[in-house]
Formats: C-alpha cells, sequence, structure tokens
C-alpha cells in the first residue's frame, strides 16, 4: 500500500495550487487524461476555446504577478470589459439595473417608477425577494428574474439572498441614476487579463513547476474509508495518506465516503449543470466590439454567449455558448446546437453566409452552485467534521461555492500554508 503525506484529489486550478505551495511529499489523483480541470483550453482547426470563457480578473498582486511573469507578456490581453444585454432587439450595457435609462422611454419610465417605489426590507428571505425588495418589480421582471432562471436553472426562491455573493452587481438608487450621465462601472471584473493560447496556459504555468512523478493521471478515487484515512483507485491500488484535499465536486466526494448520512446529504446538495457549445465560423459577425452577452428572452435557448475573437481581435467569429440545465435533466446536444445555430441567425449574430468551421461540446456538471442557508449550514456542519479527520475540501466545487479562479488559488495556498 503507497503512504502519502498530502493526497490530492483533482489536479484543476485548486488541486495545483496547493501542491505547488505544499512541502515535497503530496501526490494529486486526476481522473482526466490531463490537468485543469474546469480551466483546460480546447484547439481546434483555427480555433482556441476554454471551458465557456474563463478570463482572469485579479484582486491580488501575487497572483496577478504570477501571471504576468509566466506568460510571454505578447501573449497576454489586456480588456477592458465590453458587455451587453441583448434586450428585445436593442443591445444594452450590462448590468441592467445601472443601464435602464437605455431601454425606450416607456420601459424607462416603468423600471425607474418601481425602483423608486420599491418595498425595501431590512431582511431578505430569499434571492427573488431580495432582487424584488432592492430593484423594484420592472427591473425583476425585465431582466433580472428571467436571466438568472435560465442561468441557474431553478426557482430563484430557492436560492439564499446572497448567492452570488460579491459576483452579484448590487446598485442603489442613488448610483443607478447617476450611472445615467456618468457611466461608472465598478464590477469586481470591469477589466480583465486573457492569454491568448486560452486559460490553460496558466494551468501550464502551475503545472510546470511541479514533479510530474507526484501526479497520477488517468486515476479516479473510488471510494475514501475516513477512519483508516485510505482511498481506493479505480484500478483497485490503495493509497494511505495524512490530509486529504478533496477538489472534486463535493457532492460527488460525499457519495464516495463510507457514511451513510454524508450520502444523504449529497442527495439534497442543489445545482444546475451547463451545456457549453464552442462554435468557430469562416467569418466574423457583424457584433465586432462585444466580449460576451447576456440573453434574458426565454423563447432563446442559451443565456450567455461570448466572443473570443472580439476579445483576441481574430479574424473569424469563435464564441461560446452557454445553456443553463436543471441538474437531473436530459441533454440532447444534436436539438440544442440546432436550436442554438437558428437563433443565433434569428439574432442576428451570424447570417446565411456564415459557414460553421469547428465546433466542441462541454457539459459542466456541476456547474453553478445553489447556495440556500439550510443547504449551507448542513455542509458547513460536514465540512468541520471532515477537517477533525485531516480532510479539507477547497475550490468552487469542492468548497460548494461560488467563486472565481483567482479565488480557488487563494484558498489553495492559505491552506497549504495551515497545514504545512
Ligand atoms: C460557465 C462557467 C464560467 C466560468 N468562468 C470563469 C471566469 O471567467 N473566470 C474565473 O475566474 N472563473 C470562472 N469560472 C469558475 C472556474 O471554472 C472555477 O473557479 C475553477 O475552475 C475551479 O477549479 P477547481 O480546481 O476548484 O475545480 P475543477 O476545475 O472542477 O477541478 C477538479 C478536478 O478534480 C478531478 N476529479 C473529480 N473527481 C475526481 C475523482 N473521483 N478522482 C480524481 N479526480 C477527480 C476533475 O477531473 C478535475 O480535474 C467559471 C465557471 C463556470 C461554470
Amino acid at each position: 500500500m503507497k503512504e502519502v503525506k498530502y493526497l490530492i484529489i483533482g489536479g484543476g486550478i485548486s488541486g495545483l495550487t496547493f501542491a505547488n505551495y505544499i512541502d515535497d511529499s503530496y501526490l494529486i489523483v486526476e481522473k482526466e487524461k490531463e490537468v485543469g480541470g474546469y480551466c483546460r483550453t480546447i484547439k481546434k482547426g483555427d480555433f482556441i476555446w476554454d471551458y465557456a470563457g474563463h478570463f482572469f480578473h485579479f484582486k491580488t498582486e501575487e497572483f496577478k504577478n504570477l501571471f504576468q511573469k509566466s506568460i510571454n507578456k505578447d501573449e497576454i490581453v489586456y480588456q477592458d470589459k465590453c458587455t451587453k444585454i441583448m434586450y428585445k432587439d436593442k443591445l444594452i450595457d450590462y448590468p441592467f439595473q445601472t443601464n435602464i435609462h437605455q431601454l425606450d422611454k416607456e420601459e424607462f419610465i416603468e423600471c425607474l417608477y418601481d425602483l423608486f417605489n420599491k418595498n425595501e426590507k431590512e431582511e431578505y428571505d430569499d434571492f427573488l425577494d431580495m432582487l424584488y425588495g432592492k430593484f423594484g418589480k420592472s427591473i425583476v421582471e425585465k431582466f433580472l428574474k428571467p436571466y438568472n432562471e435560465k442561468l441557474y436553472a431553478c426557482n430563484l426562491h430557492n436560492l439564499d439572498k446572497d448567492a452570488m455573493g460579491r459576483f452579484f452587481p448590487y446598485a442603489d438608487l442613488k448610483a443607478i441614476i447617476n450611472n445615467m450621465k456618468n457611466n461608472n462601472d465598478t464590477s469586481y471584473n470591469n477589466s480583465f487579463l486573457y492569454p491568448k493560447n486560452g486559460a490553460g496556459s496558466f494551468i501550464n504555468v502551475l503545472y510546470r513547476k511541479l514533479d510530474k512523478n507526484k501526479i497520477l493521471l488517468n486515476t479516479e478515487i473510488t471510494q475514501i474509508n475516513i477512519k483508516n484515512k485510505t482511498v481506493i483507485l479505480k484500478n483497485g491500488n490503495i493509497i494511505k495518506y495524512k490530509y486529504l484535499i478533496n477538489t472534486s465536486p463535493f457532492n460527488k466526494f460525499l457519495t464516495l465516503t463510507d457514511n451513510k448520512e454524508y450520502h444523504n446529504l449529497s442527495n439534497e446538495l442543489s445545482y444546475n449543470k451547463v451545456l457549453v457549445f464552442n462554435l468557430g465560423f469562416n467569418k466574423k459577425s457583424k457584433y465586432v466590439n462585444e466580449h460576451w452577452m447576456y440573453i434574458p428572452d426565454k423563447n432563446i435557448n442559451f443565456y450567455r454567449i461570448g466572443f473570443y475573437d472580439n476579445i483576441l481581435n481574430g479574424s473569424k467569429l469563435s464564441m461560446y455558448i452557454e445553456i443553463g440545465y436543471d441538474k437531473n435533466a436530459k441533454i440532447d446536444i444534436e436539438k440544442q446546437l440546432e436550436e442554438t445555430l437558428k437563433n443565433l441567425l434569428k439574432l442576428g449574430i451570424i447570417d446565411e453566409s456564415m459557414k460553421l468551421e469547428e465546433y466542441s461540446t462541454i457539459i459542466m456538471n456541476p456547474a453553478y452552485v445553489h447556495i440556500n442557508n439550510k443547504n449551507d449550514i448542513d455542509v458547513k456542519k460536514c465540512m468541520k467534521e471532515l477537517n477533525n479527520h485531516d480532510i479539507y475540501s477547497i475550490g468552487r466545487y469542492g468548497g460548494w461555492t461560488y467563486c472565481s479562479m483567482e479565488d480557488c488559488m487563494i484558498e489553495a495556498k492559505n491552506l497549504a500554508k495551515k497545514i504545512k
């Protein structure tokens, strides 16, 4: 039986960062044939794609410097984001709530009237309740509700009021009115960095520094014995650990343990999955400036689309399309692709003369965790119990949360420092 001090489940950005900050007795076990998890990059013909867009908006100098020092200067693009909402037959700036003055007069007045007369509360029961209380009926029903229902694929009453944390663009009446004259985008991602060769370039930076003998690819953990501190691999081998660092999705991780209560908790956890199409066409769209767009219209199958070619100054339309699903939904990929192409045509993003040259399909499962009070308490309690057995579950999915790539790196680094 192999023994190791730090056993890391998953070679995504969290697992790789942890390994970069811990001493040398670690082992990463990764079920796929390559590292990177959701930050991998796909190359097909003339096109370079991520698993949906993966853009870097650093809040720490440490990781920003690492990114800038490790990737060639001329291979990084710096962008001030240009993001739009396709609302009826208009493009308006994102976020909707601070750009209602760009709507037609009648709709603008409705939004402003409801915003002014909203029923603000001290405490909100859930996400939808918070939206109505902070923004009023019209802003909610014209954009925030349909868009987020398409994204999360759930009833928004089932999400916690802070389900999106710092990623939600809050704005009060004063900020909304001020934005009518002075555009003042203060969102977390108003500018971003992106490697010309995709997000996977940064994964390579983290991977390069590690000892490849300490990374097992194509190796899946299928059982965890919490008391004995052992895991069983799909090939039957057993590994004993002192510390177990999990970065795989927490719901699936729980089912690998020998604790029946954890299996029950796993069944209760709610999340969506996202079907991503990366599409490469033979020429550019008429939309040449937009980096990504939000689509609240429920008659259109996708909720968000992005334009790699506009970010990288490419000569052919290279885009990602995101479609949200309930965790139990069956996905008919062919039907969705057909519908996507029809809708792109209908919205005028492509025209009849444009030919699809390449495409790829990815299902992100889970994609967005549904954060709600009850699950949050149970998850935290469970994680605390696991900590007592030297098991730490981190990252966006291991930590069962909503966070960025950099947040995952910060958490992994802090944990490595804490238990080293
Ligand atoms: C649609 C979408 C768009 C996003 N866009 C951005 C963005 O623009 N910017 C940003 O900062 N963040 C973005 N994110 C978030 C980002 O993807 C995550 O924060 C980050 O990838 C999480 O990394 P991780 O290492 O924690 O998990 P993962 O990348 O999921 O890595 C977990 C690894 O564990 C492996 N694994 C799972 N089970 C097992 C097992 N049993 N045995 C062995 N290995 C196993 C998996 O194969 C995987 O490699 C986006 C997320 C989504 C869903």
